[in-house]
């Protein structure tokens, strides 16, 4: 559904001050925006805290972050175009530090084992890509092999990024990768979390994939188990340990998580 722009001008001030009240953003952090049309994009604007903004605040630009208005928009716009340029079905981008999700980036974790079903059903996992700096093409060179596979990213040292087919559901995404970090880390203080098992884990993903929540390309939620094994799920095939590049069907994936659960 394509949204006017002054509904998107409210949406986005609306957001900025949840994120702000949530505390995944203090000062001018983080950033958001709408990708309006084909050619134009509503972003929050430069040095400004994401609580205080105003509808007036915001900053117009092409699909290539060239202006179309006096205000400047956010520096690191550049993130936001590599996610609409490589996702068409993508149409808003939440980026903030949450500070559960943003610990895991610091300590070198991505948000990638198996732990809650609601997560694997709406979210998937969330991968950690290498630190680049801010603002420059280091950040979304590091972005670009996860950004069709996964619908939210933690970048090391810095924070998280989501995105969604509207503001609402970047948020949400946002939300749920917060969340989910701050039980993973209260987990570990009761001594440690139990991963789903796989049956449980295939199941959840036949679910998210008949009822169009995720599709295929997001089937790494499982890896956090098949680390276990020895083989990493990465991109579009896996990886065996001596490095060579394989690609499961979806029945070949099943018959493999069944064999090592029957290991087990
Ligand atoms: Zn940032």
């Amino acid at each position: 559904m394509q949204m006017n722009e002054s509904e998107a001008r409210g949406l986005i001030v609306e957001i900025g001050r949840l994120m702000y009240e949530r505390s995944y953003v203090v000062s001018s952090d983080g950033n958001v925006s709408i990708r309006l049309d084909e050619n134009r994009i509503l972003a929050t604007p430069t040095m400004t805290s994401k609580g205080r903004m105003t509808v007036d605040s915001l900053a117009l630009t092409d699909l290539d972050g060239k202006p179309l208005s006096d205000t400047k928009a956010s520096s690191e716009l550049a993130m936001h175009i590599l996610i609409y340029k490589m996702r068409p079905d993508i149409k808003a981008v939440c980026h903030a530090h949450p500070p559960h999700g943003t610990a895991f980036a610091v300590a070198g974790l991505a948000i990638d084992k198996p732990i809650l079903s609601e997560v694997i059903l709406t979210l998937g996992c969330v991968p950690l890509t290498e630190y680049g700096t801010p603002s420059t093409d280091e950040l979304t060179e590091a972005m670009k092999p996860f950004v069709p596979h996964h619908n939210a990213l933690l970048m090391a040292n810095h924070g998280a990024v989501a995105y969604g087919r509207d503001l609402w559901e970047a948020f949400d995404r946002l939300e749920t990768l917060e969340h989910t970090a701050r039980i993973a880390i209260l987990s570990r203080a009761l001594g440690g979390a139990n991963d789903l098992p796989p049956e449980a884990i295939e199941k959840l993903i036949h679910i998210r994939e008949r009822a169009g929540y995720l599709s295929e390309s997001a089937r790494c939620q499982s890896c956090g188990y098949l680390h276990e094994t020895g083989i990493t799920c990465e991109l579009e095939g896996t990886r065996t340990p001596n490095g060579t590049k394989i690609s499961f069907t979806r029945e070949e994936l099943i018959e493999l998580l069944n064999q090592v659960a029957s290991r087990s």
